[in-house]
């Protein structure tokens, strides 16, 4: 039976989707003066009553009727648009995203607005203007010996119409106008502005970069292309020149008049991207990330929105900001994890992007010197167009890389001999050093020598992470933190012991080997203070030597010209991870850190410790190039029916009671073998099981992973299994969420 024939109500109807968990939209009535004009329209904000709260929601889409009778439908308490927000394309993609992603719809069109119109602010401040009404004796007659009032109305005659501002600077109170408009000398208006679009560039041939001819083959292909929609993986070495692509075809698409959007990692929108940006171009360029405040964010859409702003850059969310004449997207560093959001509404931005763009009728570059599996899967199927950029600019070497085993090897604060001796011998040569560890903090584990007692986080059920100032137990997984204890709680034993290695007992153990060398620390602890990494990034570039420590923040975005090696540390962990990814992980940040390193006349050297030396995915890492080691990853993939070539989905249950959370998803589990041997869908279940990481901030983790061939049959499955859930009495303390494409199974 279909929904018209159910319906109990006909006449206009509002679908809205409100900020609220339920996964479907709800019935208003319109407001009864708005049935003439103007038409209540998709994509406007409304104010309904929901419950017993007042909320702000979109118009999803307006019908002819409902199913719920006219006594249960409550019309909307206000219309606060007059246009609908976002362009149909956005709207489109949010549509689609909330589906695919199976996030409340509300939720979803929260994600993608400034906060300042998801609290109902206007779209545009109007500010108001003064005009003098039709003259006429009587009235002006009516103003007597109000001399200053006589004045400001001829004032305002004079002028034909005149702003706050202005009658601020020519001395008038705003005393004087309200008396002029209480006698209907004048009249009040208000004005919103409309920026006009930016002004196309000119189109400029003479850059005094030649390019190389790999650049060259990336911006003729991509520049014939750029009529409609298509997708390219620019696929270049670090330092190959891919900005300078991405540069060029902006160009070309800005002196037509039309839009760039570029989506960079969290950590890679520095102010000096920014201002590379505007440094080429004249147009104006604004930038979308989590430093703004609510205003400076607002002026940045509404710039985006209206088309003043020919670049938009910004991180994730930007992906959701409505563009009037949009004709670029590109996605710098594509493979990064933060373009994955890990929590809530869990969209991959780059994936989105693509939708987008090929919604816009628009083309898109993903540009990488490690690109994803993913993406190089989709190059490999003729979904993306690969180019390559194999050639550092100018002359500059890339590094060449080694394993050093350690298996046998007695180390010293986490350095072999043979690493100690050659980070001396490059710091003699008047060089710089870089060591990688993705480890911060003293160490990460605090043990009893007497009787073997590990200090744990109670509500993590992991290590605490020693750190040494201030000397405190730190919890990196919920944040939890202490004081360091003097003695062991367990057998009360003073002989307490740190194991394992951390970026702070690096710096410590550095500072006494070569203590004449500045030793400079760059993780998330050390750079916590406003400007402190450009401080830190301003001395290393002085090119003395030094040597520069770090975790991944040094993996993206700088060049350090200076530094000739590149010691890792520590490449084991990512060997051996619980994650599938992990190896991926660990191959993108050694490929991103020894390309930060190496010049012309003093080409680098990476040297990767290991206590596994001879396994192949390392050996391949150091002895072949990114590509290699990503088709036996990609043939690995392939052979465990793993992304890309199967689709997952996560289910994650949490709760305070391990139990509760793993009935909650035996349940789901059981709904889901039946709903697939029912449909004979084939997909596959593992779990309800402990996550890896079983207790975190005091909840137990349970998840269900489904796997599947077709992405049509787990959306089939989600789909249902949400419905059932929205009917289902979920248990109070169990926190729930699902996860289409994770990048995180831990
Ligand atoms: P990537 O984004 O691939 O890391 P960039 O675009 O930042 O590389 O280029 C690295 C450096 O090389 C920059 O300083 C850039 O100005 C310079 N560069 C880019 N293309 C050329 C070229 N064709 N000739 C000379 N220098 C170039
Ligand atoms: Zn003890
Ligand atoms: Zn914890």
């Amino acid at each position: 039976m279909s929904v018209e024939a159910k319906a109990k109500y006909h006449g206009k109807v509002l679908q809205v989707a409100v900020p609220s968990p339920l996964r479907r939209v709800f019935d208003y009535l319109p407001l009864p003066q708005q049935q003439a004009s103007p038409e209540p329209q998709a994509g406007i904000r409304v104010k309904v009553s929901f419950g017993r709260q007042q909320l702000i929601g979109i118009v999803v889409a307006v019908a002819n009727s409902s199913i719920l009778e006219k006594k249960k439908l409550k019309p909307i308490l206000a219309s606060l648009d007059t246009e609908p927000l976002l362009n149909a394309a956005v709207f489109k993609l949010l549509l689609w995203a909330a589906n695919y992603y199976q996030h409340p719809l509300g939720e979803v069109f929260a994600a993608a607005l400034p906060a300042k119109l998801r609290n109902g602010n206007p779209l545009r401040e109007s500010s108001k203007v003064w005009t003098a009404s039709e003259p006429s004796t009587s009235q002006t007659s009516l103003l007597g010996r109000a001399v200053k009032q006589k004045a400001l109305l001829s004032f305002i005659r004079s002028a034909g119409e005149v702003t706050e501002s202005k009658l601020r600077q020519a001395g008038f109170s705003k005393m004087l106008l309200v008396q002029l408009l209480q006698k209907n000398l004048i009249e009040e208006h208000s004005r919103t502005e409309v920026a006009a679009s930016f002004e196309a560039l000119e189109p400029e041939s003479s850059f005094d970069l030649e390019l190389n001819e790999e650049q060259l083959v990336a911006v003729t292909t991509i520049s014939k292309a750029l009529q409609g929609y298509k997708c390219f993986l620019l696929n270049g070495i670090t330092g190959s020149g891919k900005t300078e692509v991405y540069m060029r075809i902006m160009q070309e698409q800005l002196s037509k008049g039309l839009q760039c959007l570029v989506l960079v990692p969290e950590i890679g929108l520095t102010p000096q991207t920014i201002a590379r940006f505007k440094q080429r171009f004249s147009c104006l360029v604004v930038s979308l990330h989590s430093g703004l405040n609510e205003t400076e964010r607002m002026t940045a859409w509404l710039q985006a929105r209206d088309g003043s702003a020919g670049i938009v850059i910004g991180t994730r969310s930007a992906i959701f900001t409505p563009l009037a004449n949009p004709g670029l997207i590109v996605i710098d560093e594509e493979h990064d994890a933060s373009f994955k959001q890990q929590d809530g509404f869990r969209y991959s931005a780059r994936d989105l992007a693509v939708s987008r763009a090929r919604q816009e009728g628009i083309s898109i570059v993903l540009g990488s010197a490690t690109p994803s599996l993913e993406s190089l899967h989709n190059a490999q199927c003729n979904k993306f167009v690969h180019l390559h950029l194999s050639q550092r600019t100018g002359s500059d070497q890339p590094s060449a890389m080694e394993v050093i085993d350690v298996s046998n090897e007695a180390m010293t604060g986490g350095f072999s001999e043979q690493l100690l001796y050659r980070i001396r011998k490059h710091l003699q040569q008047r060089n710089q050093v870089l060591v990688f560890i993705n480890r911060r903090g003293f160490a990460p584990i605090l043990n009893c020598q007497t009787c073997g007692w590990i200090c744990e986080c109670e509500n993590c059920n992991t290590q605490f992470t020693v750190h040494a100032n201030p000397p405190s137990i730190r919890c990196h997984h919920c944040g939890a933190t202490a004081r360091l204890p003097q003695s062991c709680p367990s057998c009360k034993s003073n002989d307490l012991n740190t194991l394992g290695i951390g970026t702070q007992r690096i710096e410590t153990f550095l500072q006494k080997q070569f203590n004449h060398t500045p030793v400079i620390r760059i993780d998330r602890d050390s750079t916590r203070r406003k400007y402190s990494l450009e401080k830190m990034l301003e001395e290393i570039n002085k090119g003395d030597p030094c040597i520069l420590l770090g975790t991944q923040m040094l993996a993206k975005g700088h060049h350090f010209p200076n530094i000739t090696l590149v010691a890792i540390l520590d490449a084991d962990s990512g060997l051996f991870s619980a994650d599938f990814r992990g190896q991926e992980h660990m191959g993108q940040i050694i490929v991103q850190v020894a390309g930060r390193a190496g010049r012309a006349d003093r080409p680098g050297e990476v040297l990767i410790q290991s206590r596994h030396a001879t396994h192949e995915t390392l050996q391949t890492l150091a002895n072949k190039t990114y590509a290699e080691f990503s088709k036996s990853q990609l043939k690995e993939r392939m052979s465990a029916q793993l992304p890309p070539f199967s689709h997952l989905c996560l289910l994650r249950a949490e709760a305070s009671e391990r139990l509760l959370a793993l009935q909650f998803l035996d349940e789901l589990a059981q709904f889901c073998q039946r709903f697939s041997a029912h449909n004979s869908l084939p997909i596959e279940q593992l779990g309800p099981l402990p996550a890896p990481m079983e207790k975190r901030a005091g909840k137990y983790r349970v998840q269900l992973l489904l796997k599947t061939n077709k992405r049509g049959n787990l959306q089939a499955l989600l789909s249902s299994l949400c419905a059932e859930l929205e009917g289902m009495k979920l248990p109070r303390s169990v926190r729930f969420s699902i996860d289409v494409d994770p990048q995180d199974l831990v």
